[in-house]
């Protein structure tokens, strides 16, 4: 990857004006460029607003989806989320097209800008897994009254975010990946991420790691943020966090990212349109300057992001005709005046020294390697949920009589993950909506290329079948004679 389309020395990038404040910070921001002698040229494209209203559901034309493909690069303006017209968010529709898995929040505090965590030292970067997880949005109404969302992780998704985020530490000059999970309930899913992070980790022997818990990691991002350097974790747990250490260093609306893949980088601020103070002339470009200062070191263009870097932090840091938003009531200036400040500021130095930055290497998804085949493969049982009216009791003696003369037993039912059969004594409200655990009287050994297993789980299912209404069906396995598949809460 990295390999960009170019123009007698200038890097092509798409650029997306986008809805309500767009199209300002992004003039702003393509004029300070300018001012710099940026090495970019740029190719506008639609996205948003005006697209939805055409009648385009994705908000995203074809032609705006090649002209990022053809140059692998975009910054990206706020587009509207439609509400009561148009289709999906058109944020979502380029992050998913174009498979960007890495989305990265810098965090840092900037000189004038004035925050109760102010003179902490707060410089940190958050590296969120942008594709997986239950944003995939796979979701299900199980019975009237029961929704599900799968959690898939993935072992090769966790690898090239948790190495994007050593390349990241490594690329930055920083000293330590953090990789944030909720390992110790989820288990599998989380807890891939937290072992495929321990894999990876020796791999970048120069940086210090370690694991916080999720929820532990959000105390401490209050309490003591300055001792965080490179945070990884998974999609949502990554939205969440993300947008709390933006509210320490002063909000969203100075925030930047990345959104990067294996095929196209996307950059943008992370504020949204403002359609309040839209075509006033008011915006700040603080965000979508800053994400331009990402794309520059993103194609290597290392001086002159560190020469707009520090004229904008010489700007912030005087205070001198700053946006309303950073400046006291009444003494703002509009977005050109601003503009117009940064660019005078161009060439001098700020006290805040820029960070020493390198290229950013990622590895593309077939070069991953956290994925390795079991040596054995088994199925032990499966887990039947369905929809019933019945108690527990009556429940467990229908399906242990169901489950006679087959090759499975009945271990046990939970709802909502609590064992109800046979009673622990516990408390739990029932819905309507069981998970019958029948485990084989003799495991079968599961090869990819039969069917091995099947006949079993059909004959059991059909007999369930002709009793109660089944939702749907998970194979119990265990790989390398370690089981695959977690145990409810309350059994022995
Ligand atoms: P928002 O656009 O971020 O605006 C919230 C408020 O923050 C604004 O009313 C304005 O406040 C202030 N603000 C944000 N950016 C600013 C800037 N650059 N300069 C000065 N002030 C700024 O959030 P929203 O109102 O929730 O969302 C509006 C639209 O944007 C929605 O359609 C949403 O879907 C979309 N959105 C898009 C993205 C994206 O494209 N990545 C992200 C978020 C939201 P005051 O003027 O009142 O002080």
């Amino acid at each position: 990857m990295n390999a960009y389309a170019t123009n007698a020395s200038k890097t092509k990038v798409t650029a997306l004006p986008g809805d309500g404040i767009g199209p300002e910070v992004m003039q702003a921001t393509m004029t300070i460029l300018k001012a710099a002698n940026a090495p970019i040229e740029w190719e506008t494209a639609e996205a948003g607003a005006e697209v939805f209203k055409k009648g385009l559901v994705t908000g995203v034309p074809r032609e705006t989806l090649d002209s990022i493909a053809r140059n692998g690069l975009a910054l990206k303006s706020p587009l509207e989320t439609p509400v009561g017209y148009g289709g999906k968010s058109a944020n979502v529709t380029l992050r998913k097209h174009f498979e960007l898995y890495a989305n990265i929040r810098p965090v840092r505090e900037l000189p004038g800008v004035t925050t109760p965590f102010s003179g902490r030292g707060i410089d940190m970067v958050i590296v969120r897994e942008n594709v997986e997880d239950v944003y995939a949005g796979i979701e299900h109404m199980q019975t009237t009254t029961v929704a599900q969302c799968l959690k898939l992780m993935t072992a090769p998704g966790c690898e090239r975010i948790i190495r994007a985020a050593f390349g990241l530490a490594r690329a930055e000059g920083r000293h330590k990946v953090t990789t944030a999970t909720k390992a110790n309930i989820m288990k599998l899913t989380e807890g891939l991420m937290k072992r495929v992070s321990e894999k990876v980790a020796p791999e970048f022997a120069d940086l210090k790691s370690d694991h916080i818990i999720i929820d532990n990691c959000a105390h401490q991002l209050v309490i003591a943020p300055e001792k965080f350097d490179v945070i990884v974790t998974s999609n949502m747990n990554g939205d969440i966090i993300s947008d709390l250490a933006a509210g320490l260093v002063g909000g969203l609306g100075i925030a930047p990212s990345s959104n990067l893949g294996d095929r196209a980088a996307i950059f943008e601020a992370v504020h949204g349109s403002a359609p309040d103070i839209a075509g006033k002339g008011l915006a700040n470009p603080t965000a979508l300057l800053s994400a331009a200062i990402m794309l520059l070191r993103h194609i290597s263009a290392f001086e002159v992001a560190e020469k707009v870097e520090q004229a904008l932090f010489i700007t912030l840091a005087e205070g001198k005709n700053l946006t309303g938003d950073l400046s006291p009531r009444g003494h703002g200036v509009g977005t050109a005046a601003f503009t117009d400040q940064v660019i005078a500021n161009l060439g001098r130095t700020s006290n805040l020294p820029s960070r020493h930055y390198k290229k950013l290497e990622l590895k593309s998804w077939p070069e991953l390697t956290a994925h390795m085949e079991p040596g054995t493969r088994e199925l032990v049982g499966i887990d039947v949920f369905l929809e019933t009216d019945l108690g527990a009791e009556d429940l467990g003696k229908a399906l242990e009589e169901v489950a006679q003369d087959t090759p499975f037993r009945l271990n046990g039912i939970s709802n909502r993950g609590v064992q109800v059969y046979p009673s622990t004594g516990g408390q739990t409200f029932l819905v309507d909506h069981f998970a019958a655990r029948f485990m084989l009287k003799a495991p079968i050994p599961l090869s990819q290329s039969t069917a091995s297993g099947q006949p079993e789980i059909s004959y059991l299912v059909q007999r369930i079948g002709a009793k109660f209404t089944w939702m749907h069906i998970e194979k119990l396995q265990r790989f390398d004679g370690k089981d695959a598949f977690e145990r409810p809460q309350g059994e022995g």
